[in-house]
């Protein structure tokens, strides 16, 4: 019997293959070359890949080109696309600006697809897990009535085993860092999940997540949430976990994302045998695409100008939880946690502001998705360089001895 999932699937399929029109597909990362593969076996002709990122329009992808976001009405009069990207609601719009109106989330064509089956560019459990996480963001796009994220940043740390001068999550600006309690990382944790139906993505980051020596009970917090799908773990391969943290590492539920920073990374290779001997799931990548991001500075913008900022921010949908309260970005969640910035009430959601029964839940959900999705700036982006997709890059992870003064005047105003 065929499902009504796969009669769907069918009809998309053919009605792709009977508009006769190029068809591209919009993200040129793991995911797309997933439905790269998806296409050929269906019979769908792939006319080339199309992305916000400049450095991936420099190479080609299965001998198609990858055209830059911005030149694609120069090219394609009409095109459909094929959205790859997980933040879709974002390609969406951007797609109806350039005059593009035919478009198809992925979800279908990639419900099933068995990754294993196919080479990609990466290991297979995060191929996994990216295909995972766009399925449930398209899935959640096309379902407004249920809260389903991406991912959500939780923030452990302040302490780094390094000090990176532009460290885009603000580390360097920390002249007393802490670790944050196992109590208010329970209590953020239960608060946010209360009011979600799923999240992809749970990323533990810092600092240097494992600075905090109680971050395997906040990985196990985490690890019996069954709203939590995955657990990824940045970490800059300087730290080796101890062996009561191992055990934990040891969820199918678990990723550690090593960024590579090279002979910095000075416990790297250990880790990484470690991982291995235990059968836990890890993904090193070598640090790149840094930009002039980290600079703490009021700027003066109008509100267009900030709109524009926030538009394109490549850190606009990296959900940070902070404090008990849920930001936008990394970089706003710690410019308040350094007093860096007056406290803007208007750019964050504080999960705890008011006693919650079930209508409140109702109605806490519609305020987080209407701050995540619809927002178009935040006040904190005029102290912001932004990180936008065309920003020339910058090196990587250049040290800084001690920790760089920032302007601590606007604590006055708080
Ligand atoms: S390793 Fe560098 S970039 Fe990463 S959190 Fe630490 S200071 Fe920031
Ligand atoms: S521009 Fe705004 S959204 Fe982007 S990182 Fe800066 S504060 Fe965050």
């Amino acid at each position: 019997m065929i499902s009504i999932e796969n009669s769907l699937k069918q009809e998309t399929i053919e009605k792709i293959k009977r508009e006769g029109i190029p068809v591209i597909i919009f993200g040129a990362g793991i995911v797309g070359e997933a439905l790269f593969h998806i296409c050929c076996n269906v019979g769908i002709k792939v006319e080339g890949f199309c992305d916000n990122n400049i450095n991936k329009t420099k190479s080609s992808m299965f001998n198609l080109e990858v055209i830059h976001t911005l030149h694609l009405k120069r090219k394609y009069k009409d095109a459909i696309f094929l959205i790859s990207a997980a933040d879709i609601i974002d390609v969406v719009d951007q797609l109806h600006v350039l005059g593009y109106s035919k478009w198809y989330a992925v979800n279908l064509l990639l419900k099933d697809f068995d990754v294993s089956q196919y080479p990609f560019s990466a290991p297979t459990g995060f191929v996994e897990f990216a295909v995972g996480t766009c399925l449930l963001c398209h899935d959640g796009y096309l379902n407004p009535d249920k809260l389903f994220l991406r991912s959500v940043d939780i923030i452990i740390t302040e302490r780094c085993s390094l000090k990176c001068k532009d460290c885009s999550n603000l580390m360097q600006y920390y002249q007393k860092p802490i670790n944050c309690t196992y109590q208010e990382l329970m209590q953020a944790i239960d608060g946010f999940c209360a009011l979600i139906d799923e999240v992809n993505e749970f990323r533990v980051i810092g600092g240097e997540p494992f600075m905090n020596k109680e971050i395997h009970l906040i990985i196990k917090r985490l690890i019996d949430e069954p709203k939590v799908r995955k657990i990824v773990i940045y970490t800059n391969g300087t730290i080796v976990p101890k062996e009561v943290q191992i055990e934990y590492l040891k969820s199918s539920k678990v990723l550690i994302f090593i960024t590579d920073y090279g002979v910095l990374s000075r416990k790297l290779n250990l880790l990484t045998q470690i991982l291995q001997q235990n059968y836990i799931s890890f993904y090193a990548r070598k640090a790149q695409g840094w930009t002039d991001c980290a600079k703490i500075m009021r700027h003066d913008r109008n509100i267009e100008q900030q709109k524009k900022i926030f538009e394109n921010c490549c850190a606009k949908n990296t959900f940070t939880l902070s404090k008990g309260k849920l930001y936008i970005c990394p970089f706003s969640a710690n410019a308040d946690r350094l007093q860096a910035v007056p406290g803007f009430e208007n750019d964050y959601i504080d999960l705890f502001q008011s006693p919650r029964g079930a209508m409140d839940i109702y109605e806490m959900k519609k305020k987080i998705r209407t701050f995540l999705l619809e927002k178009d700036f935040l006040e904190t982006c005029d102290y912001c360089n932004g990180r936008s997709f065309y920003a020339p890059e910058i090196t990587p992870a250049i040290q800084t001895e001690n920790p760089l003064e920032y302007e601590q005047c606007y604590l006055n105003s708080r």
